[in-house]
């Protein structure tokens, strides 16, 4: 399957991957999850999962080229809906600055206007790729991009919606697709002090 145009939104993971690997995702997906919820801090791993999660990576790539940015900060995001579901949809967004005094728009907080607006529920998987950067609210250098101050304290805000969940998985890809990240939207807002 070639992803050389944007898919139309929302797209699904059976489409998307064939149902036989999205059944193996679900599974590593929980396999991961417990693995995670035993470690005390987030970790950076280069497991077979990337070969699992390719695919994904792929469409990640895709909104990050569609992203606009006035001094080239191009970051591509999407989500999965709850895995539990029988046929998951995809979520994507780009991020938008068009120049120093305009607002930026953020890819997650597309990709999640965007899943609120198809009536959403649940996210289990947000993945993110951009261009490493420092912290500036948590003060933080980390080896992947993770989602701005700003995305954080939407995210802390959409766990009491329920659209977001303590155990929603952050999967933040470097652009070289080399390396990733993964944590919890639990590990996420403790490592930037948005929780204690
Ligand atoms: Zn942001």
């Amino acid at each position: 399957m070639k992803l050389k145009n944007k898919p139309k939104n929302p797209t699904d993971l059976r489409s998307l991957l064939g149902s036989g690997l999205v059944d193996t995702l679900v599974k590593r997906w929980l396999i991961l999850q417990y693995f995670i919820k035993s470690t005390a801090s987030p970790f950076v791993r280069i497991t077979p999962l990337l070969k699992l999660l390719s695919r994904l990576f792929m469409l990640v790539k895709v909104y990050r080229r569609y992203a606009y940015s006035y001094r080239n900060f191009r970051v591509g995001a999407i989500l999965i809906e709850d895995l539990n579901l029988p046929n998951p949809r995809i979520f994507g967004g780009s991020n938008v600055k068009l120049n120093l005094y305009t607002q930026p728009q953020c890819a997650e907080l597309r990709a999640l206007a965007k899943a609120r607006r198809q009536k959403c529920k649940k996210i289990s998987i947000i993945i993110t790729c951009g261009p490493p950067q420092h912290d500036d609210r948590s003060g933080n250098d980390t080896l992947t991009l993770h989602p701005c101050g700003y995305c954080r304290e939407t995210l802390r805000h959409l766990i009491k919606e329920g659209l977001v969940g303590l155990d929603t998985l952050v999967v933040t890809l470097h652009p070289s697709r080399t390396f990733f990240e993964v944590q919890t939207v639990e590990q996420l807002l403790r490592l930037h002090g948005h929780i204690k």
